[in-house]
């Protein structure tokens, strides 16, 4: 009885441990996506810092975020608004 019962805090401390680590993930998967961006122009660093919404998408000629309406095609498979398009 006593055994089953240490069993059950024990099962839960490693499942955090696990939500910690997917944490950890998700934080370093942020930051390489920002640090290319870091790398080039002042520029398109202000774009980078800028919040992506679900429903927009990123030109790939202007770099300017666009809402989904505006897709005006995905030439090569990059999504591209009606300016440049
Ligand atoms: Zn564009």
């Amino acid at each position: 009885m006593l055994l089953s019962q240490s069993a059950v805090p024990a099962s839960r401390s490693s499942a955090g441990t696990g939500a910690a680590r997917v944490d950890l993930q998700e934080a370093q998967a942020a930051g390489n996506l920002e640090l290319p961006g870091a790398e080039l122009s002042g520029e398109e660093v202000t774009v980078a810092v800028v919040p992506m919404q679900p429903d927009e998408f990123r030109c790939a000629r202007c770099f300017l975020a666009h809402h989904r309406s505006q897709l005006a095609g995905q030439p090569d498979g990059r999504e591209v608004c009606p300016d440049c398009s």
